[in-house]
């Protein structure tokens, strides 16, 4: 199955990194926006990460897993494996292992979680950096972070909510940060802490994507179809309500792709949802999260095209410094030709000998 996530960008993507490995030299770099996931504790980040990636590998459940960041770049590799996929994992911890078993990955993970933060719930800022390479992904990083509590358990010290909170904050409030504040529809809208830490470090909403997880367990007679359509709290870009897997799926063992069949079931038989069919789904977040990564592109443009023009301007300027040179010369003649008006100028300089009798010697 592809995987929703940045399929549509691929192409364009592709294409700009090709015009800039001509002039790549650090300022002119193609730098994408990465995505961070944030909410309360269990309101489902995992979860909704792993969907859009489209593999099981992050450690889930009901309570608090997630105890340090988790950096996630997906890298795309040429490979050609035909239909096939050709994924696998490597930790900048462990460089030169790859993990190609998705259930290692995760082990990996809980046990690098354990070795920086212990066993008993503390949590650490210090990123684990995971890389999957694919021949299925567009370059983008993920950034899936600990959610936030208000009591203290385990050997989490006092300040633990403080603690996260910055931690959030140092990753959104950077401007290239696409937000996604994940809140489950089961709660009040308005006791979003998602929302809430999101209006501190984007105010104007022009970088957070609303999410609603658990709309299949809100309390019977309920929906949260005008919460969908921003009629609670408007926000610019949006909402998506998604369904995840419950903790009894993760325990039964179900698959990322049985996860997404009965998410895609549950809002086509839904009398309500069926409505509002583009606010609904993996699928449609995936495809916001696309659009925006388009937008930010064009963004980018003229300020890659007017980059792009002064080097090349740079470079004439340069190229006409070396006089004239014959059509299309070849190396050995370029640097003779640079050679020789280097010797010039330099004899010229030191004893004022006439330039033409240099050449004629
Ligand atoms: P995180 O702490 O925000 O990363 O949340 P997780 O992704 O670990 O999910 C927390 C718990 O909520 C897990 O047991 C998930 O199975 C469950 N969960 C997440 N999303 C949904 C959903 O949409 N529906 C249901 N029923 N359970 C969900
Ligand atoms: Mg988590």
């Amino acid at each position: 199955m592809q995987p929703p996530l940045g399929s549509t960008v691929i192409p364009l993507v592709n294409k700009l990194r090709q015009v800039l490995t001509n002039v790549r030299d650090g300022d002119s770099e193609l730098e994408l926006p990465f995505v961070a996931f944030v909410g309360s504790q269990s309101s489902g980040k995992s979860s909704v990460l792993e969907a859009l990636v489209g593999r099981d590998f992050l450690p889930r459940g009901s309570d608090i897993c997630t105890r340090r960041p988790l950096r996630l770049q997906l890298v795309r590799t040429d490979e050609d494996a035909g239909e096939y996929e050709y994924e696998y994992g490597e930790f900048q911890h462990l460089p030169g292992r790859q993990f190609f078993d998705f259930a290692q990955i995760r082990a990996q993970i809980q046990a690098e979680t354990d070795r920086e933060a212990g066993e008993n719930k503390r949590v650490s800022n210090k990123e684990i950096c995971l890389r999957i390479c694919s021949n299925r992904v567009l370059d983008m990083t993920l950034v899936d972070l600990p959610g936030m509590t208000k009591v203290p358990v385990g050997d989490q010290p006092l300040d633990v909510e403080t603690q996260i909170r910055n931690m959030i904050l140092s990753y959104i409030k950077q401007p290239r940060c696409l937000i996604l504040a994940i809140t489950p529809a089961n709660s009040d809208l308005a006791n979003s802490d998602a929302l809430h830490i999101a209006g501190i470090a984007d105010p104007d909403g022009n970088r957070t994507i609303g999410v609603l997880t658990k709309l299949d367990i809100m309390d019977r007679g309920t929906d949260a179809c005008s919460l969908l359509l921003g009629k609670t709290i408007p926000l610019r870009l949006g909402y998506i309500g998604v369904v995840n897997r419950c903790q009894e799926d993760i325990e039964l063992n179900r698959g990322i792709h049985d996860g997404l069949a009965s998410e895609e079931a549950f809002f086509q038989s839904h009398p309500v949802y069926n409505g509002v069919a583009d606010c609904c789904g993996i699928p449609q977040l995936a495809k916001k999260l696309n659009q925006i990564f388009v937008q930010y592109i064009f963004k980018m443009l003229p300020d890659l095209k007017s980059n792009i023009r002064s080097k090349l301007a740079f470079a004439a300027k340069e190229h006409s410094s070396y006089g004239h040179m014959p059509q299309e010369p070849d190396q050995g003649s370029l640097v003779l030709n640079i050679l020789l008006n280097y010797s010039k100028a330099f004899v010229s300089l030191v004893d004022g000998r006439n330039e033409e009798s240099l050449t004629s010697e």
